[in-house]
């Protein structure tokens, strides 16, 4: 019997019962790195000795009942490289059904072999992550969720793949945030990250993170996408708690301290004749020092609001230089005690805005505050307004100590002093800008700032012009 096995696309061979190849094709050879010149060993021969009692016994049983073989193992080229073979093997009988031998195909497959225990190990590392971990379709049908979804939503994996992400525990967001994570990752193709509610199989709604990242193909287009969601349940309680807490503790701190305010007020406004002059000195430093910690109060008590959505906006058309005029008035002592020069400057017929006159009132009270704080005696400050457009820019300048340009990315952030400030200027606690940008932005502005160290430094405030003066 003679068999053409040099035109088939695998490597090829016919061996006879006691295993020696027979015939083979060039295939066969070049998988296994034997020269073509040489004489054609058998794979047998070559199995690496890690496989080897498990592969031999396979065969063996195999042979015995004259059957088909399917064997996986690693065999040893000559040059001592290590390969994983894919061998399929069928008997060859006679008339009178004695076994011939074997003729097989034998296809390297350690690439493959690789790839498949790298996935595994990868989806082994997914399952076991305490994050909630899920691979979509373009789509957004669920094709993979890994333990950690199955233990927060209640749900098994059976009954999350094949439907839409989230389908099972969302829902509970208004329609525009699921518009915009759409728009985001499928349109844009960008990843989208946020916090969001969602509801447990058992009905208990819970808080999570959720960062979902579109991953494209070679052309540009959406393959598939990986959404990875943290439960952050107990931080958001945490910091309900943390909020409730100051928020309380600042409201009864306040009450001693308005009437402490109120005392030293009845004290200036009475007949101080009976007082020496230090003694109406340490008065006076006695009314600033509980001014500081009433200043301090309300900052916290404004960032517990914040923090726990109750500060209310109340828009009103407000005019801004008059508003500025007031702001200033309650620092005009304070900016003659360090003998500093203000100048206002704002168009004529400067555009009312539709804004919460308190609210912007107390952002421009922290702003001219800094500017004083940190502009030394006899420096100069500059309130300013300028219609550029569709908005009204406010202008706050001094020509004071200015923010060192390693700190100016955390200006905004709670609580950050920049070095330059805490060495001069004890007195501060690092929220008033904090404050400053969300007032502005809650209301549909923008802040941002210029500062040059030692040279001074100038806070932006723009406000949109959508109130027709
Ligand atoms: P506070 O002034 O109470 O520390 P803020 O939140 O108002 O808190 O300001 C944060 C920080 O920004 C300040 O500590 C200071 O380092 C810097 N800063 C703000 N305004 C100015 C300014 N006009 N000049 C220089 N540094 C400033």
């Amino acid at each position: 019997m003679t068999i053409d096995l040099e035109n088939l696309p695998i490597g090829a061979f016919f061996e006879d019962v006691s295993g020696a190849i027979k015939s083979c094709n060039k295939l066969y050879l070049k998988t296994l790195g034997i020269n073509n010149g040489n004489s054609p060993r058998s794979w047998r021969e070559m199995i690496d000795l890690e496989d080897e009692m498990s592969t031999q016994k396979e065969w063996n049983e195999a042979t015995n009942d004259k059957k088909s073989k399917h064997i996986k193992c690693r065999l040893k080229k000559p040059n001592g490289n290590i390969i994983r073979v894919d061998i399929r093997a069928n008997p060859l009988l006679d008339k009178s059904g004695n076994l011939q031998g074997y003729t097989g195909t034998l296809i390297d497959i350690t690439n493959q072999a690789m790839f498949e225990e790298l996935l595994e190990r990868f989806k082994k590392a997914v399952e076991k992550t305490d994050s909630q971990i899920i691979f979509t379709d373009a789509e957004g049908i669920v094709v993979f969720a890994n333990d950690a979804v199955e233990k927060l939503t209640g749900f098994t994996s059976g009954e999350i793949v094949g439907t839409k992400a989230g389908k099972l525990w969302g829902g509970l967001m208004d329609a525009e945030y699921y518009t915009k994570l759409w728009q985001k990752i499928k349109i844009e193709k960008l990843p989208f990250d946020a916090e969001i509610i969602n509801k447990k199989k058992n009905g208990e709604t819970y808080f999570a993170q959720i960062n979902i990242t579109p991953v494209l193909d070679s052309k540009g287009e959406v393959e598939f996408f990986v959404g990875i969601e943290r439960d952050i349940t107990y931080f958001k309680e945490m910091d309900r708690v943390k909020n409730e807490f100051i928020s309380i503790t600042s409201h009864q701190l306040r009450t001693p301290l308005s009437s402490i305010k109120w005392l030293c007020e009845l004290f200036w406004n009475g007949d101080l004749k009976g007082l020496s002059n230090d003694q109406k000195e340490i008065m006076q430093k006695v009314q600033n020092e509980n001014d500081r910690l009433i200043k301090l109060v309300n900052s916290l008590l404004n960032i517990s609001r914040i923090e726990s959505d109750k500060i209310v906006i109340t828009p009103i058309l407000t005019n801004i230089p008059q508003l500025v005029d007031k702001v200033l008035d309650d620092f005009k002592e304070l900016i003659k005690s360090k003998k500093q020069t203000v100048e206002i400057k704002f168009p004529v017929g400067t555009p009312q805005l539709f804004l919460d006159t308190k609210l912007v009132g107390e952002a421009l009270s922290n702003l001219i505050s800094n500017a004083h704080k940190y502009t030394p005696e006899g420096g100069r400050l500059w309130v300013k307004g300028k219609v550029i457009g569709n908005e009204l820019i406010i202008s706050v300048t001094d020509n004071g100590i200015g923010i060192p340009v390693n700190d100016q990315h955390r200006i905004f952030e709670k609580f950050f002093r920049a070095e330059n400030a805490l060495l001069k200027q004890t007195n501060g606690s690092g929220l008033g800008l904090y404050f400053v940008k969300w007032v502005t932005e809650s209301q549909g502005g923008r802040v941002w700032f210029e500062s040059t160290e030692n040279v001074g430094t100038t806070f932006y405030l723009a406000f949109p012009i959508t109130h027709k003066n």
